[in-house]
């Protein structure tokens, strides 16, 4: 029986990975990447020489059964995504659940992923927290945003730059707009920033700093100022 080990990768500065990570990508038979060429940067980098295939949310779907036999047939499948830890807002979630439906080991590295580092500099309670990733656009967003309106953990979000000022001022209005909010920007990269404040300042630091580049919102949760 094979193994297959989720090898989280850097978020933006390439000294962030382990070194179990390389010596696993290395040893693997097969290694699995949302992105080759993204990735070929990376393997390049550290000189891996692993065979890469392409495994994305086109078709990730498809992909399963035959993963899953070469797991069978004993092979060892590293699977890493463009950043960070694969599963979390990015494909390995379908995989990891077939491959231990077939009693497959699965092994996730610990390593690079934007939401703890995001959240422990937030400077807002890191004890509990939830992670809501990516709001939907359109369908089901106010749903997601009704189930958490009274959290009192503090709520952490994914979001990309053309959507963080229309998500901040319904934050605003959703929260409040004295609710506490860190956002944090480009993390581990040359124009990592974090703005801490009320979310009323926040929407005044971004509508005069136009977004650019990746981001975290980590709100306080209720009376976790
Ligand atoms: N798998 C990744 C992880 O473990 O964090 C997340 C992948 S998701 C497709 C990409 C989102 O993660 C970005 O839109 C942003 O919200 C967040 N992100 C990733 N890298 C980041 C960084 N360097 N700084 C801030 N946010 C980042």
């Amino acid at each position: 029986m094979g193994e297959l080990f989720i090898v989280p990768t850097p978020i933006g500065n390439l000294a962030d990975i382990t070194y179990r990570a390389v010596a696993v990508l290395k040893s693997a038979e097969l290694i699995l990447a949302e992105d080759t060429r993204t990735s070929s940067k990376l393997l390049n980098h550290y000189e891996i020489k692993t065979p890469m295939q392409a495994y994305h949310m086109h078709n990730e779907h498809r992909k399963l059964d035959e993963v899953c036999s070469k797991l069978n047939a004993g092979m060892s499948i590293a699977i890493i995504s463009d950043a960070g830890t694969p599963g979390i807002s990015d494909p390995g979630f379908l995989l990891v659940r077939q491959a231990l439906s077939l009693n497959i080991k699965v092994t996730c590295l610990p390593g690079p992923t934007a939401l703890i580092p995001a959240l422990v500099q937030s400077g807002l309670t890191s004890d509990r927290f939830i992670f809501e990733g990516f709001l939907p656009p359109k369908k089901g967003r106010n749903k997601r945003l009704q189930n958490i309106v009274n959290e009192t953990r503090t709520l952490i979000f994914y979001e990309s730059p053309h959507k963080l000022l229309k998500t901040l001022i319904q934050f605003s209005e959703l929260f409040g707009a004295d609710r506490t909010v860190a956002v944090s920007r480009e993390l581990s990269k040359m124009f990592e920033e974090t703005f801490r404040g009320k979310l009323s300042e926040a929407v005044d630091y971004f509508s005069a700093h136009p977004p650019k580049g990746e981001f975290v919102i980590c709100v306080a949760g209720l009376q976790n100022k």
